[in-house]
């Protein structure tokens, strides 16, 4: 569960963040253009979830690491999608305390942070409880690596990471700890959703969109037989080709 479909937008949080952020040393009004970027970025990428179909109401979330300073930007908690603005997002420390911004923060925050904290190479994380994803999570079960576009992008089958309930660090510590020396950048946790990670939070959502579809597309197979699987050496050559070769340089 990530934000409570039934809960209205969440109210501004008692007490000026200026003040916050001055009790932490930081002055008020000094939001870096590192920030401010990572507002519009994130921001906008939260148009990516609806429009592939990978959320229901407010259920689903994107952060992004500000370079080059210890903080992530993420979305508000349970403010409609069309209703976000770069100004809406919240900027949180790498502990997950909020540091800037007028709403509380997703409620999946901690999981998010902890993912920051002990994956420095991530720079952007996605949250989703995308269906057909979900659904291989919802009975426990890796999606086989069946399809080239598989091999492509996750080098092999998506892993399922452990149940974990919502609000410590037991999320963040499944995610972390089944993403650590795996290739694929998503993972499905039991009983519950998908996170993704990237060296972007772009990154993060093309990986929640490519696991959504390859979920429906081996869930379809399934129904029609048994898929044949991929041999282990052709997927590695498939991953390395299209992680190295493919596209415009620059542009994934
Ligand atoms: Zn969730």
């Amino acid at each position: 569960m990530t934000e409570n479909p039934d809960k209205a937008a969440a109210a501004p949080v008692a007490g000026p963040p200026a003040e916050e952020a001055a009790a932490r040393g930081t002055p008020a009004g000094a939001e870096s253009p590192a920030v401010a970027r990572m507002r519009e970025t994130v921001c906008a990428l939260h148009a990516e979830l609806v429009r592939y179909n990978l959320v229901a109401w407010t259920a689903g979330n994107v952060s992004g690491r500000v370079p080059g300073e210890d903080l992530f930007v993420i979305k508000p908690s349970g403010v409609p999608y069309d209703e976000l603005t770069p100004e809406s997002m919240v900027v949180c420390d790498l502990d997950g305390n909020r540091v800037s911004g007028t709403y509380t923060p997703s409620s999946d925050t901690a999981a998010h942070a902890y993912i920051y904290r002990h994956m420095p190479h991530v720079g952007g994380v996605v949250h989703t409880h995308s269906p057909y994803a979900s659904a291989w999570a919802a009975r426990g079960e890796p999606i086989p690596c069946v399809l080239t576009a598989m091999a492509d992008e996750f080098g092999g089958d998506i892993p399922v990471g452990p149940f974990a309930l919502i609000g410590g660090d037991e999320i963040g510590k499944g995610v972390v700890e089944t993403l650590t020396g795996h290739r694929s950048p998503a993972v499905l946790m039991r009983n519950h959703g998908v996170f993704t990670i990237g060296d972007s939070p772009r990154a993060a959502v093309k990986a929640a969109v490519m696991c959504e579809d390859v979920a429906r597309t081996v869930h379809l197979a399934r129904q029609l037989g048994e898929p044949l699987p991929l041999a282990q050496d052709d997927i590695d050559r498939l991953y390395d080709r299209y992680q190295n070769v493919y596209g415009q340089r620059g542009s994934r």
